[in-house]
């Protein structure tokens, strides 16, 4: 029943449980729960305490739902999911238990800063003629005191493997995750890796620069970009992982056309990918696409659940509760953009912004709460 108003909370785009508990007059509960909402207070105290696995498991009944309908196609091929650190909120006030803590150096003196951190991952799929990607936020683990932020990832994979054994064969991360520990671990499930490179001083890095030199490109397209590729396969230099490793480099020419002047500048840019991905598997053209979704999991994930459903809200400052909070906010996310992708024709669909449908719930909660005020008042 919380949970339920919680996901109304997040598709409303409300943005608190004071805001939740003022729609709570709203004849659209009746039809939802049957019952008008609980207090914002009582709201956020169940959610202290409430059972999150119950949250994944419904995250889960979704994605089996949706694989089922077929609605979850890999991308090239593969089944690809990205992971990526996220934190939530910090504060110099008010901690939990759960707090992470950090030394601020400030112009009045250093200051001790609390905040959250949570690894999250994201599964995605390939998009096709008049129908979007859907992209569903699978789970997130929070990150402990002491530990890095691969620690909690494979926490993490190690829970999510369990519970979605053939959800995706590969997993996309940034830099931070070219560490021996995270690339066996997926070799140990036999899943492959595709992570950025950029630590120059690396062994696998200088040799793989080394072979650059004498390597000639070969020209290729990403999007509307000119690009040179480089592709080395069974590199050695990286003895700490279990297989050997292959490096694509991706140099890439694109014009912009900055809004004062408009007059198009031509920009380049560099990407080198390290991954167990074998030639056989992934092209090198794919590697360089798949190397650059790496991005979904801010540019959809984080940016919208924050920006527009206000996932970084505090809603009740306690472990559990946050935790709870945004896997409410996941589930809420992957059944707004599964109802959008699939139960709307698509003339409807195309026709409004994502937005207009959060604008839809949020008048019907507000106008039937103000009718209600008004019938009921003398
Ligand atoms: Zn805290």
């Amino acid at each position: 029943m919380v949970v339920k108003s919680a996901l109304v909370m997040f598709w409303a785009r409300l943005g608190s449980l004071h805001a939740l508990e003022s729609v709570r007059e709203a004849r659209f509960w009746n039809s939802w729960l049957g019952q008008p909402p609980s207090s914002g207070d009582t709201v956020g105290r169940v959610y202290s305490l409430l059972e999150v696995e119950a949250l994944r498991t419904g995250l889960h009944h979704l994605y089996t739902r949706l694989k089922r309908n077929k609605a979850l196609p890999g991308l090239g091929g593969l089944a690809v999911a990205v992971i990526d650190g996220h934190e939530s909120h910090a504060s110099y006030r008010r901690h939990c238990s759960g707090c992470l803590e950090r030394t601020i150096h400030t112009e009045q003196g250093d200051r001790l800063q609390y905040y959250h951190r949570q690894v999250v991952l994201m599964l995605l799929s390939e998009g096709g003629p008049g129908r979007a990607a859907l992209r569903l936020l699978l789970d997130l683990e929070p990150q402990r005191g002491g530990e890095d932020e691969v620690a909690a990832a494979l926490r993490l994979l190690e829970r999510v493997l369990a519970r979605y054994p053939r959800a995706f064969d590969l997993v996309l991360a940034d830099g931070l995750y070219a560490q021996a520990p995270f690339f066996n671990f997926l070799l140990g499930h036999h899943k492959h890796a595709l992570v950025v490179l950029k630590d120059p001083r690396r062994d696998l890095y200088q040799d793989a620069f080394g072979l650059f030199q004498l390597t000639p490109p070969q020209s290729g397209q990403y999007r509307s970009r000119d690009c040179q590729w480089q592709d080395l396969e069974d590199l050695r230099s990286w003895p700490q992982v279990q297989v050997p490793v292959r490096v694509v480099r991706s140099q890439e020419r694109y014009t912009q056309r900055p809004q004062l002047t408009r007059q198009p500048v031509v920009r380049t840019t560099e990407w080198i990918w390290v991954t167990t991905l074998a030639t056989i598997q992934a092209s090198t053209a794919l590697v360089v696409r798949l190397g650059h979704q790496r991005w979904d999991i801010e540019n959809y994930g984080f940016n919208e659940i924050v920006t527009d459903w206000n996932c970084d809200h505090v809603y009740r400052h306690h472990p559990n509760a946050i935790v709870a909070f945004l896997l409410t906010a996941f589930l809420a996310y992957n059944l707004f953009h599964a109802f959008l992708r699939l139960n709307l024709k698509p003339q409807r669909r195309c026709r409004q912004p994502e937005i207009f449908w959060a604008r839809l719930i949020a008048a019907e909660l507000y106008a039937s709460a103000g009718l209600v005020a008004t019938d009921s008042s003398p």
